[in-house]
């Protein structure tokens, strides 16, 4: 099961406020069949509960490719150096304080994508060695 959090979504056609689940964390050796939805923008799908309006939300995601041993992270909104590097040492923060990623914490290869489309090739190699 990907890791979920609740968050707040406005409605684009109603304005209304509402809630719903989010996908924040995806773990490819137990759900590879969200691939196809990560690629195409569609992994988080919401639907307004008043005017049944479905959005996609173009939001972070952290994403497991195990046994690869990488962790990428999509982030539309880190497009500079700088939020790029706050994205590491969050990293470097969880891995320090959870033990078996500490462990493992220096063998995992940590990259930071802001277009789906240059996360595309990782997610299509993967398909393709473990899919
Ligand atoms: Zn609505």
């Amino acid at each position: 099961m990907p890791g979920t959090s609740t968050t707040e979504i406005n409605c684009v056609k109603c304005k209304r406020l509402y809630e719903a689940e989010v996908i924040d964390h995806i773990d490819l050796s137990q759900d590879s069949d969200l691939i196809k939805k990560i690629e195409s923008g569609k992994v988080n799908r919401v639907q307004c509960p008043k005017c049944r309006k479905v959005q996609y939300l173009d939001r972070s995601i952290v994403i497991n490719f195990e046994p690869q041993n990488i962790i990428a992270v999509y982030d539309p909104e880190a497009k500079s150096n700088a939020a790029k590097e706050v994205l590491q040492r969050n990293f470097e923060n969880v891995t320090g304080f959870n033990e078996t990623l500490s462990e493992i914490g220096e063998e995992i290869e940590f990259q930071v994508f802001v277009k789906l489309g240059d996360l595309k090739p990782l997610l299509d190699e993967y398909l393709k060695l473990y899919g």
